[in-house]
Parts: structure tokens; sequence; C-alpha cells
């Protein structure tokens, strides 16, 4: 399959993740943020699939198709993780290019390009208790395991399931970025809303690749 069609199923897989958690993620992030971060989500993902489907009927290419997703979620979705979600699929689609059949190792450094790019954009780091401590670990873990020549949906469900145990770990962190960070305490036991919603969609992307 062409590189343009497999990124439309991903978008599809996590707008429909996304739909269906988005109570889940508004009571996670109403603990100690405002409550608002499924609902974003849903916005942003619903106007990236919008975006895709219309630039891949034009012909373009999966970093193209990518790109245009990625402006239409972070114009859509307002808030922190819109225009961080913003410029992470950005990342990922200028790294991709508009071949067809990128390698694995090629999708592994998009990924590692999109977690640098939230680090540049937020400012946090790996313990701040945001999408940042799922990030890193999934993009190290894909990076990795590509590294050691395992075939990309092989590759991607090592690295959702560190994004599965990382995001669980950060209900034992105090937030020290957005807004949850003055409501810090009310936060213990409740993971980051951010950063459970990323590994919701690694989890959900890996069964559309293979
Ligand atoms: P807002 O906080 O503007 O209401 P959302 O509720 O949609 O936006 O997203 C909140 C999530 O954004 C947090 O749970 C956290 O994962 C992530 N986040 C907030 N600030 C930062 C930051 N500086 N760097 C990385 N991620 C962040
Ligand atoms: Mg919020
Ligand atoms: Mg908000």
């Amino acid at each position: 399959r062409r590189a343009a069609a497999v990124v439309l199923d991903v978008l599809d897989a996590l707008a429909a993740t996304v739909d269906a958690h988005v109570g889940e993620l508004g009571r996670i992030d109403a603990v100690a943020g405002d409550g608002d971060h499924g609902i974003g989500m849903q916005r942003g993902s619903t106007a990236a699939r919008r975006a895709a489907v219309d630039t891949h009927a034009l012909g373009a290419g999966a970093g193209t198709v990518l790109v245009r997703a990625a402006d239409a979620w972070a114009d859509k979705a307002g808030g922190t993780s819109g225009a961080l979600w913003g410029s992470m699929l950005r990342a990922v689609g200028t790294t991709l290019g508009d071949e067809d059949a990128p390698t694995a190792a090629r999708v592994a450094d998009g990924v590692r390009q999109a977690s640098a790019a939230v680090r540049r954009l937020g400012g946090a780091e790996v313990g701040d208790k945001t999408m940042v401590d799922v990030l890193v670990p999934f993009a190290d873990t894909l990076a990795a395991a590509t590294a050691e020549g395992v075939p990309l949906a092989a590759a991607w469900d090592r690295a959702a399931g560190a994004a599965e145990a990382a995001a669980a770990a950060t209900a034992d962190l105090l937030p020290r970025k957005g807004r949850a960070r003055p409501h810090a305490e009310k936060s213990l036991g409740t993971p980051d809303a951010g950063a459970h919603s990323l590994s919701l969609i690694t989890r959900a992307v890996h069964g559309v690749l293979n």
C-alpha cells in the first residue's frame, strides 16, 4: 500500500480512539486541569482526519498529507495539547516526505523528531508529568527496535507497550508544567491526561500497521 493510504488509516484509528475515550480524557484532565482534554483532542483529530482525506484526494504523498493534517489539528483543537499535537504530526510528515514506501527506520526517525519538537515547543522534560513522559520512551523504544531490524509493526507494538507503562507511571508524579501545576497534589494517583491519550493512540495505531 502507498504510505499516504496508511497515513489515512492511522488518522482514522487515531480519531476513533479519541472518540471512544473523550469522556474519560475529560475526567482525567478535570482532576487537576480544566477538563477539556477529551473535547480538544476530538476537535483536533476530527479536523486532521478531514484535512488528510481532502489532501489525499488531490494525490498528495504521505508527508504532505500529514503536514496538512497537522496544520488543521493545531488550528482547530485549541489548548496546549492542540499546538503540541500539530508540531508532532508536522515533524513526522516532514521527516517521512512523500515517498511511497518509507523504511521502518525513517518512521522511527520521524517519531524521534516529533519528540524533539514537543520538547522544544513546550519546554517539558521527562518527569514533569506531561505527554513527554510517554513520547520519549515511545520514540526511544521504537528507534531501538527498528535499529535491531525488527519490522515496523512489531517494533511499534513494543514501543506502544513502553508507552502504556510510562502513561500509567505518571500517576505517581507531580505536574511541573501546564495547567495542572497549581493543583499538583490533587493529581497524585491520577495519570496525566495528555500522557494517557498518547498511549491510547499509540496502541490504536498499532492496529493499522502490518
Ligand atoms: P490545556 O492544558 O490547554 O487545557 P489540554 O487539556 O488539551 O490543554 O492538554 C493538557 C495536556 O497537555 C497535559 O495533560 C499534558 O500532557 C500536556 N501538556 C501541557 N503542557 C505541556 C508542556 N509544556 N509540554 C508538554 N506537554 C504539555
Ligand atoms: Mg485541559
Ligand atoms: Mg484548556
